[in-house]
């Protein structure tokens, strides 16, 4: 599927990537709508239904990613919640198999997420995914989400690499189309991000089950 001696660079996406989205959609679809139900006084069913159609108001933005913003807008402590069930957050299949074989074939490997500080700090506290790669960049700091093709000039001037000879991982499509609108030149989606929901089915971007199919093995 892959050449990669046509690769020197790995970009990964975190959340649905690397990481299993199981524990992102529980939090915004039950633990958060549980939790701030008890604050408001309301059933949790209301709390669904009003937390649903706000949140996708501000789907792809980078409001949608921030834990600032939302425990502003809704009067919640989302960091703290989202410690509540850290307990939740897991590898993706085959992962870390994955991030040694990257390092032992030589190649760089850097985390691109749209995921806040305060929520990657925990998740880094809970997964260690820190020590096996060799950047994490988050998309925060450059104020503009990955959906936005000047991400990648950002991310240029911060971990300067050859988009020809550069792979990025990412379960969003938005994400990779702005990759592709970039020209990084190998782009692959993960059909199923959220290990408790079905895969999906996508033909824009080739893609794959899980890590152990573009295993890179050992080189020289
Ligand atoms: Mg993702």
């Amino acid at each position: 599927m892959l050449n990669w001696d046509t690769i020197d660079t790995v970009l990964l996406d975190m959340d649905g990537t690397l990481l299993d989205l199981h524990y992102d959609t529980y939090f915004w679809l039950e633990h958060l709508p549980a939790r701030y139900a008890e604050t408001h006084g309301i059933s949790a069913a209301q709390a669904r239904a009003q937390l649903h159609k706000r949140i996708i108001e501000e789907q792809g933005s980078l409001n949608w990613y921030c834990v600032d913003f939302w425990s502003a807008e809704l009067g919640v402590d989302i960091g703290a919640l989202k410690r509540e069930i850290s307990h939740k957050v897991a590898f993706r299949p085959y992962v870390k198999d994955f991030l040694s074989a990257l390092r032992e074939a030589g190649l760089r490997s850097v985390i691109v997420t749209n995921c806040h500080r305060t929520s990657l700090q925990m998740k880094l506290e809970q997964t260690g995914l820190d020590r096996l790669v060799d950047g994490i960049v988050c998309s925060h700091d450059f104020k503009v989400p990955k959906e936005d093709v000047r991400f990648w000039d950002s991310l240029q001037h911060e971990q300067p690499f050859d988009r020809t000879r550069t792979l990025l991982v990412d379960d969003s499509l938005a994400v990779l189309r702005s990759a592709a609108h970039y020209g990084i030149r190998h782009l692959l989606t993960i059909y199923q991000p959220d290990s408790r929901q079905p895969a999906r089915a996508i033909d824009e971007f080739p893609g794959i089950d899980h890590f152990d199919q573009i295993h890179p093995g050992v080189r020289r």
